[in-house]
């Protein structure tokens, strides 16, 4: 076991502070990953103030990390000292259920185990807000040559998690797409389901953003304050993809699709939504959710972007700022993923 320094919230809502974790050592199939970024995704946010229910303290978040290879274990033959990887929000899995086989870990039928803050075995894990971490070499991903190890970040988390839902509902030429909520997910789906060839459409709550909208790939940028937006848009969706970290009145959404279209809900509020049933049976329309994606999946993501020149648009800061960055991200103010230097600790 070694100690390595790292940044916690120690109770829920409090701010992060400098400390120490442990981290197991290197196994047979493990690597030492040197962390040099850690991106701060909203989830971060609601698992510090308990959004999603009770969690172990003191907290490391972090699930967005990428890093360099700085030790292998013996039995370790994917990843050399030097290569380029990258962490998102799993780090291991039970390999033999039938999700865990069909390249679906993040759905694990045994619980995948987190990144933080609870590892399947029930014990607290520490995220990538510090500066090492041991992972089976299964769960790292190998980041290419072509992206930025600070701009890839953002990627493990953000860039999966809009990456596979577009792929599942077959984002790509002749579908028109839209995105709500232009945040760190957000701007990655515009970017992705641009290079997929759909037609997109950003839907966010005013009109500020209009011009990185279609700088990142999209064609129309529309303000969801204004009520002619979901009337002037009724039925043009053949995909809704909502990356909202709030409650949303989603009648008004599912009217943007158009028959037998799909929204797919990747925003986790805290809150319970309601729902008029009549939304889905008018167009044979589904509501859907999706959840990161799996190892293999999340690995094609990476080598997508890196051949579309494809990273997230990121705000680097030192450490000492994360708290600052928390407040900034809840009142939006962020263009669009900040990223910790983690090489600041
Ligand atoms: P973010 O950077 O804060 O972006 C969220 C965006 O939603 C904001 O930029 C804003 O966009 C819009 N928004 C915020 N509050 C709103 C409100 N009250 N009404 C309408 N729109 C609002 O957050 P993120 O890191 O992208 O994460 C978004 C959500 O996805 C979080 O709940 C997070 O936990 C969740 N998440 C889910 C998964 C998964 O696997 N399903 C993975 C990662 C994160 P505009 O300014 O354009 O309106
Ligand atoms: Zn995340």
């Amino acid at each position: 076991m070694t100690t390595v320094p790292a940044y916690a919230a120690p109770a829920p809502k409090a701010p992060l502070e400098r400390t120490t974790v442990p981290r197991r050592p290197v196994g047979e199939h493990d690597v030492l990953i040197e962390i040099k970024y850690a991106g701060i995704c909203h989830s971060d946010i609601h698992q510090v103030n308990e959004d999603w229910g009770r969690a172990p303290f003191p907290m490391v978040p972090g699930h967005e990390i990428a890093g360099i290879v700085a030790e292998v274990g013996p039995g370790v033959t994917r990843y050399a000292v030097g290569d380029r990887v990258g962490v998102g929000c799993f780090v291991d899995s039970c390999r033999e259920c039938a999700n865990c086989l069909a390249g679906l870990e993040q759905h694990c039928a045994k619980g995948m185990s987190a990144t933080y803050p609870v590892g399947s075995d029930g014990q607290p894990a520490y995220g990538g807000y510090s500066s090492h971490i041991v992972v089976d070499e299964n769960y790292a991903l190998r980041i290419p040559e072509g992206i930025g190890l600070a701009e890839a970040a953002p990627l493990l988390c953000a860039g999966i998690t809009l990456y596979s839902p577009l792929k599942h509902w077959q984002a790509g030429p002749g579908k028109k797409v839209a995105i709500v909520g232009l945040g760190g997910l957000g701007h990655m789906g515009v970017k992705i389901a641009h290079a997929l060839g759909a037609e997109v459409t950003v839907l966010s709550q005013s009109l500020r953003k209009k011009e990185d909208s279609l700088r990142l790939g999209a064609t129309d940028h529309r303000a969801t304050s204004d009520p002619a937006t979901f009337a002037e848009l009724a039925g043009s969706f053949d995909l809704v993809v909502s990356t909202v970290s709030a409650v949303l009145p989603f009648d008004d959404y599912l009217g943007l699709l158009k028959t037998d279209g799909t929204l797919v809900n990747v925003g986790a509020p805290a809150d319970p939504i309601s729902l008029n049933l009549f939304s889905l049976i008018g167009g044979r329309r589904s509501l859907a959710g999706s959840m990161i994606g799996g190892i293999a999946e999340t690995q094609e993501m990476l080598d997508f972007c890196a051949e579309h020149g494809l990273g997230a648009e990121i705000e680097v800061i030192p450490v000492e700022q994360v708290n600052e960055a928390f407040a900034r991200v809840l009142a939006g103010d962020v263009r669009y993923r900040f990223v910790i230097d983690t090489t600041t600790f």
